[in-house]
């Protein structure tokens, strides 16, 4: 009936909007197949709560659902390299294990999943690049940020904003992408994809000092790439107002210099004050407030990468979605 009504009257044109229908939401129950053991952190519980949580709210009903097709091989070898893709899927095929010295698990349908959690990002650019979507948000697992070329790391696979970017690149010939990081954790794995390549803004906010220890101020771009990286290290207990100010007197700037055809951000929500692994004291609003101070710099491709505590990522994410309309 909106649809109908929509450029009748002022009142139905407010309806369309309120429909959100140009804010796309991408998540498949493939995602909760990538089983972890026992008390892991990194759990389909994550996105069974959030789903629920949508679902409850009238968010579910306004968000364009968009159904997220799989990585190509070629996308993902962009980023990774062919042995520990194969060694990944070696793994997997064999039932599954430990893949690295950490915590970074596998069952039998993770390197699938993982395909289709990159995927993911890749079907949102492309309803970008149609027109079809002004925003996204990826609901997947498991995230990507820590993914490294050669290895998986820290409860990531596959690097989800990485495939994305240079997706966005080869297929679309979007020239210049920034990517924003804002999960709790630095993005190494992100950074050292693009760090010698100007044609990729890397910035993040994270906790500093933190696992996995990269992301001093200090790394700002190797080579070509030289000052293509920002780095905003923040000591444990930083609050909103840093947060915020961070956004305002180098973030936003930054972006608008840069001028990025596309924005993706790594979207982790364990910056939040009950997160049980992170030290941050953010809320939900906070991660509002920061998707409105970049809104309109770029179309936005958000993908979920870290946040431990249900409630608090579905509220978060429930805010953050909110914001990208
Ligand atoms: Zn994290």
């Amino acid at each position: 009936m909106l649809v109908i009504l929509h450029h009748k009257t002022k009142k139905t044109l407010f309806l369309w909007k309120a429909c959100m229908k140009r804010v796309g939401f991408l998540y498949s129950e493939e995602f909760l197949r990538h089983r972890t053991p026992d008390g892991h952190p990194e759990r389909a519980d994550r996105l069974r709560c959030l789903i629920a949580h949508l679902r409850d709210s009238d968010l579910w009903q306004k968000v364009n659902h968009v159904t997220p097709n799989p990585a190509s091989l070629e996308s993902i070898l962009e980023v990774h390299s062919r042995e520990y893709l194969n060694a990944l899927r070696a793994t997997c095929a064999r039932g599954g294990g430990l893949l690295d010295e950490g915590d970074t698990f596998v069952v039998k349908e993770s390197f699938k999943v993982a395909m289709q959690a990159a995927g993911a990002v890749c079907t949102a650019i492309d309803a970008i690049v149609a027109d079809r979507l002004n925003a996204a948000f990826c609901a997947v697992r498991p995230p990507g940020h820590h993914a490294e070329r050669r290895n998986a790391m820290g409860f990531c696979l596959i690097n989800n904003v990485a495939v994305g970017a240079r997706y966005a690149q080869r297929v679309h010939g979007k020239e210049k992408i920034a990517i924003l990081d804002w999960d709790v954790h630095h993005g190494n794995g992100t950074q050292h994809a693009f760090e010698d390549d100007a044609s990729v803004f890397y910035i993040s906010l994270h906790q500093f000092p933190f696992y996995p220890g990269t992301g001093a101020r200090n790394e700002t771009g190797i080579g070509e790439g030289k000052g293509f990286t920002l780095n905003v290290p923040l000591p444990a207990g930083t609050g909103e107002v840093k947060y915020l100010a961070a956004f305002e007197d180098e973030i936003v700037p930054t972006l608008q210099k840069f001028k990025p055809d596309l924005l993706i951000i790594s979207a982790g929500f364990d910056a939040h004050k009950d997160d049980p692994i992170g030290g941050m004291k953010l809320t939900e609003d906070s991660f509002a407030k920061m998707t409105d101070s970049v809104k309109g710099i770029a179309p936005i491709v958000s993908v979920l990468e870290g946040g431990y505590n249900l409630e608090a990522l579905a509220k978060s994410v429930e805010a953050h979605v909110r914001a990208l309309d």
